[in-house]
């Protein structure tokens, strides 16, 4: 034979990328794409919708996949089209108008370290609320124009996306992000190589490749170890967020923080303050003290200087929510340090526990972050008072209200979270300088005099485009996960705008008790039947894949939602995020949020709702408490009733049921012959003017700066001048008090017989004097009278804090003074107080050394 059936040898073939040509007269949009400022500007989004609307939905709105896939000849159309063209040079000029402006030299400048960022859904770097709220920052850090840089990871798998199986089981699936597809650029050296990182590990070092999201004007670098530099265990350090285990937590975490300062090193940044974003970054601070430390300072010395230009935001309000390591593994990989910092491995172990010397205690980062850090806050004045206790145990000496522990309530970015209606109505309304100065009550003041009807037809132009959406977007997901096609077609018929529509959309942690409304599903099934007043539920959110009672409220509610008397009135959206965020937010009537107090730290997505005249009606927790106005919302109150959590869940559901019945529908259907209720109007109208004002992200922002940046800024400023002359003199004064400090003597004290006895009359002066002798300290020490009450909840807590002066010294011998009174009479407890005294230090938890006697 001599031909053979067949002869074909193997193709060799060749990788090509074709980018996309872009026609010159369209370079800007390249430009407008790989910065999300795209995001928050809604010329500039509809610009690139309107490019190729179809294309546009396909692409998930990412305009930098749909510059890759509009065809040449597609946009060389686009380059002779006079309209597009025309707009795309407004929104350019406005773009360039703002890029140009130079930040702001008066406010300290800001490093700012997150293990998430939500900054748009097509960025998949973010779960949650923590994400939402970095991102919201930067954006905003932006628009104040401020001079601020972050700090986070690229990650390969991000956070999951949300599918159900047939019987409402979560299913998470990770999608690998192809990042040149995404609004992004590599951080370029000066031969055009993309920058690497390389952090020390172990024995060897993790290299990351740097990349940059561009936040209007503020630079985001993004660290990325998927990369063949590393080996396989490394490589996935970056590949999802809150996946992998511990010890991956950990590789993380020493990305984020060693990484994240070897970062800003390694592109000249310095700024004046670090801000660590939860207490996964806390490792800026070892990063930072190792580099003091390397000039030649000593560890005190270097810590002095690291916790003044500190500041450690809290979001969790329990101890369970942070993050421990064991001690072998964490000295597995942070073991070389400690001699890099200028103390021992248990020194280092010590700062990252409650008590000092516990070999049992696991290193917390939360710790840790408290310890090097001078400011700590939490998220909301009650949970500013709730980190208060929680960190109590690492300031022993004062009580949890004497903390210097202090509160930023977050807020939204208001540009991202109302829809493009709810803007155009404000800037048709509002002073011109609405967008300067968001935060200003008076401004939203004019939301009064917008006639009714205005609003409520913006109200039912948003809730028809949510309806629309869910339609539309659902139905095929819909079609594949519920088996029956006639129960999908009946639930999307049954979908009614005239409804109450009430939305309920945040992750599945059981605190968020997502299943508080199913608590009893007959009245519920009254409520939803009542042919007079109709209402309908949104659910959506995804439970964390390692949350198995949260993946079961999904479960539950799904099975609920099924039921025939339910159908069409409980539906549950699949796969939350920014996008649905953004639509639900603004769609539904009612915004709801039922929190077990006192866990939502804060909470924000009421008050996204808010700012689109949506109507909040949540527990008395977090923002709400601070937020809440008589005739702007509903409430349930924040007292507890019950310690057992299952009679409160009970009680709660009960109010829901009634506020709802006799409150809510009522007042949402007290229609005029205009077809809206004015009782209704008048709610969003006291929600919009008297509420949303003190949500803003600009509010959030100028806080900050009011509460710490400013503050720590000019003292770390004062501490580092004169090749840190402060610093070295404050360290040296610690260091001889704290030599001295177990021989401080009290030589004698003198106090009437009342005192000594402890039966005192209410509004009489008692004279109290003690001499100490200081042990050749000078006037290092002070003194105080504590006296403490016991409260309902059994703790002591201080009534009065009584200061010593010293009216005489000979010598080493200082006499102390007091004269104490009280005004009730009651039952107290009293005693003195010994601590350092310095007016140098910027609160007394800064040197928390403390000697009581009576
Ligand atoms: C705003 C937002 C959150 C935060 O919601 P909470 O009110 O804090 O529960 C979570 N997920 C997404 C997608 C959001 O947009």
């Amino acid at each position: 034979m001599k031909i053979k059936v067949s002869n074909v040898n193997t193709p060799n073939w060749k990788d090509v990328n074709v980018k996309s040509h872009i026609p010159a007269e369209l370079e800007k949009l390249s430009e407008l794409a790989r910065n999300i400022w795209w995001s928050w500007n809604f010329e500039a989004t509809e610009l690139f919708r309107d490019l190729d609307p179809a294309l546009w939905k396909e692409v998930g709105q990412n305009p930098v996949l749909l510059l890759e896939r509009m065809s040449y000849a597609k946009l060389e159309a686009l380059a002779e089209d006079k309209v597009i063209l025309r707009r795309m040079e407004d929104v350019y000029s406005k773009f360039r108008n703002y890029m140009d402006v130079k930040p702001d030299s008066n406010r300290p400048s800001v490093a700012y370290f997150s293990m998430e960022y939500g900054l748009n859904h097509v960025l998949k770097i973010y779960s949650g609320g923590l994400g939402v709220l970095a991102g919201d920052y930067l954006k905003e850090a932006s628009d104040s124009n401020v001079d601020l840089c972050a700090v986070g990871f690229l990650y390969r798998y991000g956070y999951f996306t949300q599918t159900l199986s047939m019987d409402g089981q979560q299913i998470a699936n990770y999608e690998a992000q192809n990042f040149g597809q995404l609004p992004l650029d590599r951080v370029l050296d000066e031969n055009g190589k993309q920058v690497v990182v390389d952090v020390p590990y172990l024995d060897y070092y993790v290299h990351a490749y740097l990349w940059r999201v561009n936040v209007g004007r503020i630079s985001l670098y993004l660290l990325d170890t998927d990369n063949e530099m590393n080996s396989e265990f490394d490589r996935s350090i970056t590949h999802q967020l809150y996946g992998g285990d511990w010890e991956n937590r950990l590789k993380q975490e020493i990305l984020l923080g060693i990484g994240g300062i070897l970062t800003l090193k390694k592109l000249g940044i310095k700024k004046d303050v670090y801000h660590c974003n939860e207490g996964h970054a806390a490792l800026i601070n070892v990063q930072r003290i190792c580099d003091y430390v390397a000039e030649g300072l000593t560890y005190d010395q270097a810590i002095e200087l690291v916790r003044a230009s500190s500041l450690y935001t809290v979001h969790t309000p329990v101890p369970a929510g942070h993050d421990y390591f064991d001690e072998g593994l964490f000295g597995k990989y942070m073991g070389g340090y400690p001699a890099r910092m200028g103390i021992t491995w248990d020194d280092l172990m010590d700062l990252g526990r409650n008590n000092p010397g516990d070999k049992g205690e696991r290193f917390c980062m939360s710790v840790f972050a408290c310890n090097t850090s001078q400011e700590v806050n939490g998220v909301s004045w009650l949970h500013g008072k709730v980190s208060q206790e929680m960190f109590a145990p690492i300031w022993k000496g004062y009580f949890p209200e004497e903390m210097h522990v202090g509160y930023v309530t977050n807020g939204v970015h208001f540009p991202t979270w109302s829809a493009t209606e709810w803007k155009q109505l404000y800037a048709k309304h509002f002073d011109e300088n609405f967008w300067y100065d968001q935060s200003n009550p008076k401004i939203w003041e004019a939301i009064y005099s917008v006639p009714d009807e205005e609003i409520w037809k913006t109200r039912m132009a948003m809730k028809n485009k949510l309806i629309d959406y869910v339609r539309k977007e659902y139905r095929k997901t819909w079609l594949n996960n519920q088996g029956d096609p006639s129960r999908v077609v009946s639930l999307l018929d049954k979908i009614n705008p005239n409804a109450l529509l009430i939305g309920f959309g945040r992750r599945f942690a059981t605190y968020k008790r997502a299943h508080l409304l199913f608590t009893d599903l007959d009245r519920l099934s009254k409520i939803v039947n009542n042919p007079d007043y109709p209402v309908q539920f949104l659910f959506t959110g995804k439970a964390h894949p390692h949350d198995g009672a949260g993946q079961g409220l999904i479960k539950r509610i799904i099975e609920i939602s099924r039921r025939p008397e339910f159908l069409g009135k409980i539906i549950f959206l699949e796969n939350y995020d920014m996008q649905l965020a953004r639509r639900l937010v603004s769609g539904v009537d009612i915004w709801l949020n039922t929190p077990t107090r006192p866990l939502e730290a804060s909470g924000t997505s009421g008050e996204k709702a808010l700012m689109n005249g949506v109507v909040n009606f949540s527990v008395l927790d977090g923002w709400w408490l601070e937020g809440y106005r008589e005739g702007a919302g509903w409430a349930l109150t924040e007292k507890r009733t019950y310690q057992n959590q299952e009679y409160q869940d009970q009680l709660d559901a009960a109010t829901i049921y009634s506020i709802l019945e006799q409150e809510i529908l009522p007042l949402y259907y007290a229609r005029n012959k205009k077809g809206y209720s004015e009782g209704w109007i008048r709610t969003i109208k006291n929600s919009i003017a008297q509420i949303a004002p003190h949500y803003t992200m600009k509010r959030q922002l100028d806080d900050y700066y009011s509460k710490f940046y400013t503050k720590e800024a000019k003292r770390f400023k004062a501490l580092a001048a004169n090749n840190y002359a402060k610093a070295k003199e404050l360290a040296a004064w610690k260091e001889e008090v704290v030599a001295k400090w177990d021989s401080i003597e009290v030589v004698s004290c003198e106090k009437t017989e009342e005192l000594v006895k402890g039966s005192l009359e209410s509004g009489k002066e008692y004279t109290i004097t003690y001499v100490i002798d200081e042990k050749g300290l000078d006037d290092a020490i002070g003194l105080e009278l504590v006296t403490t009450y016991t409260a309902q909840d059994g703790k002591q807590h201080v009534y009065s804090v009584a200061p010593f002066e010293v009216v005489k010294k000979e010598g080493d011998l200082y006499t102390f003074q007091a004269t104490h009174k009280l005004e009730n009479a009651g039952s107290f407890k009293v005693a003195y107080r010994m601590f350092p005294k310095n007016a140098e230090l910027p609160h007394r938890q800064d040197f928390c050394y403390v000697r009581w006697f009576i």
